[in-house]
Order: structure tokens, then sequence, then C-alpha cells
């Protein structure tokens, strides 16, 4: 045991003690006196250094570590006293002032210095999509197709958040989404589980590292556990029913490269997963994480996710509520207490086995260790004024930024001259800057974005002209159509207009669902009356989710998808629209037609009936595909793709496969191109496989007539699928295969995989 408090003890033992450290209120570290505890000594193994700890644990010391609070200003007096009895062990969220070096180290120093068993609190935060130097909201990142680059944004994110004194983020959020009404979608990678899983685990490994003790890396948290992002009609929070088949091969590959990227932490979802809520099922939360897929870290609860089991419909009250969530898997809560508030008494009444509650402190107490929290609990002060914004990682938003851009269309116009005479740039994002920094900003300040317009302005030189005007609010509440005509005024002698257009950040990210997906307020409105004047019109788009725009794609001249961009926007944008910059960025997410095509995504089952037609598949009233498919994006140049040359027409089990596609760039300019492999099981036993699955991609550059042949090997991880008890069946049979620039392009070629 760490420290003891009586004074009758210390008088007893005075002569003994002698040379014992004497804390305030009493307490005495007998440690220093020669031997240390087991669970004190960072030469023990972590499992011997656990099983030490906890055998000294009272009852309601391990319920402490079961206890995340959230913290706001004015609280810190409050958690003295809980801190000091060793009734917390993790605090999340609140603002700068208390999530400062200093606070937390104040806190830290309550619970490890002032605590009977000096057991250290985890500090969590998301740093979703940067924490400082903020980078493209995630959607818009993984259009760069470059697993990597997650890697060195999360590890920018880990070494500014580890200086505030965070150790755990609650990122990546790894949900396949495939309805844009879900303002989450702006959160996660798209609606491809091939590309979502490489994404989860470079996303751990920037965030981790190869040590998630080092000073500059935080533990990862793989959110949300699982299928929060079908939920039905886009409305967050609502109930997802997804099937085994669909989890096993959409849902879960994302989380199950995480974990085996080694994520410490999971966070149960809030949702209600295919009839019992995703926060108690042990089906997913044990069966699946625990013993199929081996994982030892800790589920953390969404915040209040326990006790919403209660209006869930499954737990009458916070004692069902608890039993529940424990039993099922989940080892901390999150802002509710009903663990805290209700499991010692179950536990004294034998309603709870005490050995479930010990498994969940052992995984927390693990995940402390493994981030060296007992070892050095506290972190530099000062060290974060050195750490923030610093040239790589502002250089890092800004490459980011640009890959991210996905080109929609260009009649030619892009890229833009500079030396125009005259450029107006209007839209109600032309100057903005907090509105780029996205859903979830973090610690991101308004003061460090650069805007569309400062982007624009620094391309320009004395001989051109620009001029800036919002034309229209963001917001619906805006009536002013005064502005809309001061804005086509000021297009009068533009060679071209500029349109910055979109929606505001906070109209995606949680609790932000839509139910139409046009432009918001009087956007549109403008867009026609600028169109109206015969100007050439560039489009650029800020928004957090795919959005219904078909008639701006009819009527601009060029579109530029940029997203909500981070600090860096405005330069990044600029260096795509004067072509410092090409752009490269590919659509991860279908883009609908109209909003009753939602949830439309490339990677469908075929059903009985496909196609036009009565009595076949398809709208009356819209079409079929989507306006622009998962895959498309263009660039400043052609690229022509050659025949598919395959090295065999059937292959054996075990053998593997060549493809081959020549690719050559027949434009005036150097161009980067994503080669995509699909491929298409056509006929298989445990359940249909999609009309096309992403399996493989190349991202590469080419000169203008530059021409290069790129290979793909295809073995038995290419041609799988799981079977819904998780078996990863490769069976023999037809496949259909094409190396395509998006999900609806190409030919296929056939082979056969024989016994
Ligand atoms: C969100 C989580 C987030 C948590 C803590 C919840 O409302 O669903 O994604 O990590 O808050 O901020």
């Amino acid at each position: 045991m760490k420290r003891a408090l009586t004074v009758v003890w210390l008088v007893w033992c005075g002569g003994l003690a002698a040379g014992a450290t004497i804390y305030m209120d009493g307490w005495i570290d007998l440690n220093k006196n020669g031997r240390k505890d087991v669970y004190e000594d960072p030469a023990q193994p972590i499992a011997r250094r656990v099983a030490d700890l906890l055998s000294q644990m009272t009852l309601d010391e391990k319920l402490g570590q079961l206890q995340q609070a959230w913290r706001e200003e004015g609280d810190e007096a409050a958690f003295r006293d809980r801190l000091r009895q060793g009734k917390l062990g993790s605090f999340l969220g609140g603002d700068e002032k208390i999530e400062s070096p200093t606070v937390r180290n104040r806190l830290q120093q309550i619970a490890v210095e002032e605590s009977r068993l000096g057991i250290p609190l985890i500090f969590g935060h998301d740093a979703i999509h940067g924490f400082r130097t903020i980078f493209p909201i995630p959607l818009a990142l993984s259009c760069a197709w470059e697993p990597e680059l997650f890697e060195r944004i999360h590890t920018v994110s880990a070494r500014e958040a580890a200086a505030a004194g965070i150790d755990w983020t609650f990122a990546p959020m790894v949900d396949l989404a495939r309805d844009p009404r879900w303002g989450r979608i702006a959160e996660g990678f798209g609606e491809d589980p091939y590309l979502g899983a490489l994404y989860a685990a470079a996303s751990v490994r920037g965030f981790q590292g190869t040590n998630p003790a080092a000073p500059d890396r935080l533990i990862a948290c793989l959110k949300h556990y699982v299928g929060y992002g079908a939920a039905e009609g886009g409305r967050d929070y609502n109930t997802t029913e997804i099937s085994e088949f669909t989890l096993r091969n959409f849902y879960l590959p994302a989380f199950k490269a995480g974990v085996e990227a080694g994520a410490w932490t999971v966070m149960s979802a809030f949702n209600c997963l295919s009839g019992f809520p995703a926060s108690a099922n042990s089906h997913t939360l044990t069966e699946i994480l625990r013993n199929e897929w081996g994982f030892t870290g800790f589920v953390v609860s969404d915040w209040n996710a326990v006790e919403e089991l209660i209006p869930h419909g499954v737990a009458a009250d916070k004692a069902e509520a608890a039993r529940l969530a424990l039993s099922a898997g989940v080892d901390m809560e999150m802002v509710s207490s009903c663990f805290a508030d209700t499991l010692k008494r179950q536990i004294e009444q034998g309603k709870v086995p005490e050995e479930l509650l010990d498994q969940a402190v052992k995984r927390i107490l693990q995940v402390k260790f493994v981030k060296g929290l007992f070892d050095k609990p506290y972190v530099d002060e000062n060290i974060h004024k050195t750490v923030f914004l610093r040239p790589d990682a502002i250089a890092l938003a800004r490459e980011a930024a640009i890959k991210s851009c996905v080109l929609l269309k260009n009649n030619g116009i892009l890229p833009l001259s500079k030396k125009l005479k005259q450029i107006a740039l209007i839209g109600p994002l032309a100057t903005e800057k907090a509105e780029l920094l996205g859903c979830w900003a973090s610690r991101g300040q308004t003061d460090h974005v650069v805007p569309l317009a400062d982007g624009i302005r620094a391309k320009l030189g004395p001989g051109t002209t620009l001029t800036v005007l919002p034309g229209c609010s963001l917001f619906p509440t805006d009536t002013d159509a005064a502005q809309i005509q001061q804005a086509v005024a000021a297009t009068a002698n533009a060679d071209v207009v500029v349109l910055a257009l979109g929606e505001p950040r906070d109209w995606s990210g949680e609790s932000a669902s839509r139910a139409e997906l046009g432009l918001t307020g009087r956007q549109t409105e403008l867009f026609d009356a600028v169109v109206a004047t015969g100007k050439p019109v560039v489009v650029v788009l800020f928004n957090g989710r795919p959005m219904t725009i078909a008639h701006l794609v009819t009527n601009a001249h060029a579109l530029l998808e940029a997203w909500h961009p981070g600090v860096q926007g405005g330069n990044a944008v600029a260096d795509i629209l004067f072509g410092d910059a090409a752009p490269s960025g590919r659509l991860t997410v279908s883009f609908p037609y109209c909003i009753g095509q939602v949830p439309i995504h490339y990677n469908h089952f075929n059903t009985g009936r496909p196609g036009p037609g009565k009595f076949r598949s398809n709208y009356l009233d819209a079409p079929l595909s989507p306006l622009f498919p998962f895959g498309f994006g263009l660039s400043y140049t052609e690229f022509e793709y050659g025949k598919v040359q395959l090295s065999a027409t059937s292959i054996k089990r075990g053998e593997k496969l060549i493809a081959r596609v020549k690719i050559k760039n027949t434009g005036t300019r150097p161009g980067t191109e994503v080669v995509q492999l699909y491929i298409r099981d056509i006929a298989a036993s445990a359940g249909p496989r999609p009309v096309r699955e992403l399996r493989g991609f190349r991202k590469i550059h080419l000169d203008p007539g530059e021409e290069r042949e790129i290979e793909f090997v295809i073995t038995a991880r290419e041609l799988g699928y799981y079977s819904t008890d998780g078996r990863w069946l490769v069976e023999p049979g037809k496949f259909n295969l094409w190396l395509a620039k998006d999900a609806a392009s190409g030919e296929p070629v056939e082979f056969e995989l024989v016994e």
C-alpha cells in the first residue's frame, strides 16, 4: 500500500518510520522507507502491477476507476474530495481554461498524492481532426486516398493535445456512413469498409505511435461501436437495424482493423443495434470484440449512454442499466453515474459478481500503465507554447486541404489565370474563418484560419482587382434580398465569379441531421442571380457532407468540393483555383442526385431485379445512379486507361493473380490519378456480394505524355468476405475485376477461382 493514514499508527511506529515522508493531511509514503509496492515499480510487468494494485483496492476505489466525469469551469473544488477518496478515474472535456496542463496537473496531484493508493487520472478529449492546428474534417481527408496522411495528421494532433495535458483522444471515429442526412458523416471516412479499415489503422498509428507512453502520443479510441452510422432516416441517435451479414462485411471491418493496429480503447455507441442498445450489447462488446478479436483494452460508454438504457427501454432504472452495461462489456462510464451509484449495493447483494467489476478495473488500470501515467503522472506545463501550430503542422494542414479537395466539374475555366483583370469573390463563405474549421474544431481558433479571400488575394498581383461580397447569409433566418442585388452588381466587370457557398459547420457533426441537403439560407437564389449575369461561375463548396447539388453542377462552369478544410483552407483552395496545385481528391462517398435516393452507396447488392424498366428496382421520378459516384474526381489533365490484362483466367486457391493496366496522362499538365481495383464475386454461398467492392488502389503521379503500367496482386485477401459467424470465406467461382477511375466506370474482366 502506498499511503496509510492514522495518526495513532504514526505515533506508534514513529521510531521505526524514521525518514518517512509526511504528506499534507497526515498521509505517509511508506515506500520512501525502502521497499516499493509491486504496482509502483516500473520494472515490474504491467500484469503484475495491475494485479498487485487491484488486490489493495476497496470496492469504492474500484468503482471510482469506472467513472469518467465531465469537467466544467468551477467544478474543480467539487471534484477534490472525490479525487481524494479515489472516486474518479478519468476526466473529459471542458474548455481551454480548465483543460490546461496546469489545471490537469493540479487535479492529478490530488489523485496521485492525496488519495490512498495514488492512482492517476486519465484525461480524455476529442481531437477528431486536429487539436490547435485544425485539419480538414475526416470525410474530406478520406478523399485523399492516402492512409499515411491520417497517420501524419494524428501524429501532429497527438503532439499538440498531449502538450495540453491530454492522455487519450476519442478518435478515430470509424463509423461507416451512407446517409448524408446524418451530420456525423463528416467525422468518418465515407461509405467503403476497405478504405475505412486502412484509415482506422493509420489513425491509430498516428495517435499512439509505437509507444503510447511517449509524451507526444495519445491513447486512441475507436468509436462508436457499432452501427451508429446507419441511423434510420439519418436522424442522429436513432435506431439501427443491421443484419449480422452486413455488420460483418461493412460496419465491423474498420473497428477490427483499428483493434489489430493496437487501439487501446473502444467507445460503445448510443444507438440501438438490431434490437438491443450498442452500449449493452454483449454480442458485439464481448463475443466479437473480446472473444473473436482478442481486444484487451477497455471500453468506455459514449456520453451518458449507460443511463440512456432507461429511455431506450431495456432498463427499468439506473441499477439495471449498470448491470446490463457492465455485464455486456462496458468498462468505464462516461458522465452518467449508474456504475458508481448502484454497483456497490448490487455487488453486496450478490446481484453482480465482483469479478465483473474487477475485470473492468483491471482493463482500465492496464491502459493507465500503458500510457505511463503511474510513472509520469504530470505534464510539462509550458511546452504547449512551443508545440502548437508549428510550421510543419501548418504546412501539413495546407497539404491535407489540397489533397482533400475534389474537383467535380470543370468546363476548362480552371485553373484560373493570375493575370485576370477583375475577379468577383461572392458568397457567405468568402471571408469566413470560423466556418472553415469544421464540425469538431477542438481547440482551433478562428484567428488562425486563412479565409478564401485571403488565399486568393495572396495569388494576385497589382494588375488584378478582387471584389469580395457575401451576397447573403449562410443561415436561413436572413431575408435581405438587397445583399443579393449588391453582389450581382459587383460582378458587372468581373472576368470570372468565384462563388463560396456551402453549409454552416455546426450543420454537420453531432446532433446535426438534415432532412434537406441543399444550400442553406438564400444561397441558391444568390447562385441563380449570379448565373443569370452570364459570367463564368466557379463554385467552391464548403460543407460537411454530400449535398444535393445537381442544379449547381448543371449551371456552374466549375465546381470544387472543398469540404470544411481547416486552418489552411483559403490557401489550399487558392492553390488549386490558380493551378499552383492540381486537384487530386476522389470521393469516398456517393453524392445523391436527390434526397429520395438516400441511402445510396456504390457497394450495394444487385437485387433480383436490377436496372431500369417496369417491375425492376428503380425510381419513376429520379435516376438510379448518384450524381457523382464513389471514387469520382477530376484533374487538370486527362488519364487514359488501357485494357486490363490478367496473368491468368483461372487460378487455384492459394495462387496469386496479377492484374495490370497502362495509364497515360494524355493532357498538358501533370496530374495525380487514383487507380481503383474493384472486385465482384458473382455467386457467394453465405449471402450476395456487392455489385463492386474496392479491394485496392494506387495513387500515381504522371507528367504530361507519361505512361505507366500499374500492377495489382490479387490473393485470398482480396477475394473473400465474412460469413455471419465472422469467418473469412474465399469461395471458388467466377469473379469480375475492374481497374478503373471510379466505381461507375471501366469494363470488367472475368476470371475464375478453382479448387
Ligand atoms: C459523442 C462522442 C464524444 C463524446 C465526448 C459524445 O456526445 O458522441 O463522439 O467522444 O461526446 O465528447
